[in-house]
């Protein structure tokens, strides 16, 4: 897709019916998202969006990511091409029992449980794990077919559906700011020295944002703090995990659980490929290697790591291919997602651990919702109200997604259930009608 001036470089002074200019800072799943959403909600003689990512061309890695039924809803109410783009690539589960396509991941141990307990249970037995590596835990359903898709091929299909002209590539945010004697036009400032000016700027710049730290300048929510976790991730031809683990494993999501880590695979490229995250606790909670969050894997360290675990964990993590480390940051909960005509989505908002994989969904959402009460403004002087109104719904549902639960396997079976429900069974038209109410109250 060729670059494009995008919105205009010299300030304007800009008629009350002109429309409105709209920055989306990063092009990951958050900002082609809420372009795609504008693009269909909004007519170009009312609102202009317009894209800024830092990398030169859009690009996800080579990982799963799974969609609860909720990411799903948002994307055919964001657009029908985004959901139609996802089915195309999705892998649903492979069981032959329909009612079985629709666990959402089976939990299992990764190795044996200890024993020896904090303590004595009510009945005075010895508390404790007694399950070996390989025994069955819990398994948590959905009302809907469990499905996962490779992330850099659900991104490029949604590239496919911006039209030519919408983006721009190689343009860092540096810095945005309120034009002076601008009517509350703003100047975005990119690292290559060039500048734009925007009527709003929307910033889905990810984890590490900038948009972030002018929004919350001085709070100190305004930076990631590591989560004292990490994962090697990679992928496994099928074939070959279906040798080594049997069909039932291999195709199916599983939860391998274990003390200061868990395994979790899934299968994406229609069945093609096992999706692999393996999770560890670092024991001094420490990320000693600076703003390097992803290190090239190294499989030695990966199965010292692992050492001690069941059988079947190890086959995985032997078969695994290149497995990155990556290290897991995320965001304390913001007081506010918007300061004036600024506003935060998708991680840059609300970074959060993949234990319940809901961050992307999250975003699908928020993009939903920003991108209704942006196509119900008449001008300028509303975009504040509708970005507070998108804070005041989004906010206390995207800071509820939580932390693991650490390594209790009883604890993790009472939480299970619970912990996935209100994610899956929000009424995204009721969330949305909120918030226009808010925003016409
Ligand atoms: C191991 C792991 C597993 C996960 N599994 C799941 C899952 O199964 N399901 C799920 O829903 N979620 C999952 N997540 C969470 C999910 O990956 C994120 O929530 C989601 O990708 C966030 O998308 P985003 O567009 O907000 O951010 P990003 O994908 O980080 O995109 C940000 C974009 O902004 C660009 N950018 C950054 N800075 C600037 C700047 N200054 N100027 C211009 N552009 C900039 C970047 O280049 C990038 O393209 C997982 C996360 C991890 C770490």
């Amino acid at each position: 897709m060729p670059t494009h001036p995008a919105l205009s470089d010299s300030p304007r002074p800009s008629p009350p019916d002109s429309p409105l200019r709209i920055a989306i800072i990063g092009g990951g799943i958050a900002g082609l998202s809420l372009l795609l959403g504008l693009l269909a909600h909004t007519s170009r003689s009312h609102l202009q969006p317009h894209l800024y990512e830092a990398a030169p061309a859009f690009a996800e890695i080579g990982a799963g990511v799974a969609f609860g039924s909720n990411s799903i809803a948002a994307m055919r109410l964001l657009d029908p091409a985004i959901a139609s783009a996802y089915e195309r690539h999705a892998t649903f589960h492979a069981d032959p029992d329909a009612r079985r396509r629709k666990v959402w991941s089976g939990y299992r141990m990764g190795m044996d449980g200890r024993a020896r307990g904090r303590g004595r249970g009510s009945g005075g037995e010895e508390s404790g794990n007694r399950l070996k590596a390989g025994d069955f835990i819990h398994e948590v359903r959905s009302e809907t077919e469990r499905s996962s898709v490779h992330r850099a091929r659900f991104l490029d299909a949604m590239v496919e559906l911006v039209p030519e002209g919408y983006a721009s590539f190689g343009k860092r945010v540096v810095e945005v700011r309120e034009r002076v004697g601008g009517d509350g036009e703003l100047e975005v400032r990119f690292a290559d020295g060039s500048m734009v000016y925007a009527d709003a700027v929307v910033g889905c710049d990810g984890v590490k944002s900038r948009v972030r730290q002018i929004v919350l300048a001085g709070e100190p929510e305004m930076e990631p703090v590591f989560t004292g976790k990490y994962a090697y991730r990679g992928l496994i031809p099928m074939e070959e995990a279906v040798e080594a683990l049997g069909e039932w494993t291999a195709k199916n999501a599983h939860f391998h659980w274990g003390y200061d880590g868990h395994v979790l695979t899934f299968p994406i490229e229609h069945g093609n490929t096992m999706n692999v995250v393996a999770f560890r606790t670092k024991k001094d909670g420490e990320w000693e290697y600076g703003s390097q969050w992803v290190l090239s894997g190294n499989k030695e360290r990966m199965l010292s790591d692992y050492e001690g675990w069941g059988k079947e964990v190890q086959s995985i993590l032997r078969m695994m291919r290149s497995p990155d480390i990556w290290a897991l940051f995320d965001h304390l909960p913001a007081k506010t997602y918007y300061k004036g005509r600024i506003c935060l989505l998708g991680d840059s908002a609300h970074a959060s651990t993949p234990h319940q994989g809901a961050g992307a969904g999250m975003a699908i959402e928020d993009a939903f919702v920003l991108s209704r009460l942006l196509a119900r403004i008449k001008d300028k002087r509303q975009l504040e109200r509708a970005f507070s109104a998108y804070d005041t719904v989004r906010r206390p549902r995207t800071q509820k997604l939580k932390e693991g639960v650490g390594d209790d396997v009883e604890a993790l079976k009472k939480d299970l259930d619970g912990r996935m429900r209100w994610v899956w069974d929000a009424d995204l038209e009721e969330h949305v009608g909120e918030a226009l109410k808010t925003f016409d109250g």
